[in-house]
């Protein structure tokens, strides 16, 4: 089984995008152990084959680029070996996550990785993805603003890190065919909020992830993999879509 995992913010403010520290630290002994395989996002998309030893792969990504990510998350990754992706709003560097100078109810505001801290944990390893110049809602946006957000967050990234990035994930999961479209002249792969593992035969565009914050009770890694584990992703899958559909009306 293949799955990517989100973290957001490794904060303990108990909001829906924090995951306290030393939950974190639980969740990084359960990677760093023996019961999955972690690798890269581009590896894990690269090939569906099982492991050589048959253990679940997982990839790992961090959403928005909180200073978190490099003050605590990525030092213990890295320290373990465990590869991870964190996509940046290019806009927003050195800044906060208030999106469009409003606040959303009961999300902190919390200081974003400035360039200097982007390079450093490039340089140390972690790999850059692109997540918009301003986190807008993409399917609500004219196509010049749209590509002007897809393919200018790539070349703000390329620009102030001088490495290419083709790995893209959309802002609030808020996709469309015309945003796909938008997204695959310019990147390889793209995360949505899709709640659920990897399928064989996967679009590299529409990338499933399973969130964290759903993971922060103790032994919340005991199935995984598991039909136990698979039940409990299709329900939570099912009530996300309801909550969805409400929000929308
Ligand atoms: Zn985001």
């Amino acid at each position: 089984m293949r799955a990517i995992i989100t973290y957001h913010s490794i904060d303990g403010s108990g909001s829906p995008i924090s995951i306290a520290p030393e939950v974190f630290d639980r969740h990084v002994a359960w990677l760093a152990g023996s019961a999955v395989q972690v690798e890269s996002l581009a590896a894990l998309i690269a090939s569906p084959s099982p492991a050589a030893d048959g253990r679940p792969r997982v990839a790992i990504t961090f959403d928005d680029a909180f200073e978190n990510f490099g003050a605590y998350a990525w030092p213990r990754l890295r320290d373990r070996g465990l590869p991870a992706t964190v996509f940046v709003v290019s806009g927003h560097v050195g800044r906060t996550n208030l999106w469009g100078s409003r606040s959303s109810p009961g999300i902190p505001e919390l200081p974003l990785l400035t360039w200097d801290a982007l390079a450093h944990v490039a340089n140390d390893g972690a790999a850059l993805g692109a997540h918009s110049r301003t986190h807008p809602h993409l399917t609500e946006l004219a196509p010049g603003a749209l590509a002007d957000e897809v393919a200018g967050c790539q070349q703000d990234l390329a620009a102030r890190i001088g490495s290419p990035v083709n790995h893209f994930c959309y802002p609030y999961g808020d996709v469309s065919p015309t945003v796909v479209a938008a997204v695959g002249r310019h990147y390889a792969l793209a995360c949505s909020t899709d709640y659920r593992v990897l399928r064989d035969g996967e679009p590299t565009l529409r990338l499933p992830r399973l969130d964290m914050t759903y993971f922060q009770h103790a032994g919340a890694f005991d199935d995984w993999g598991r039909p136990s584990f698979l039940r409990r992703i299709a329900t939570r899958r099912a009530a996300r879509a309801v909550r969805a559909w409400w929000t929308r009306r």
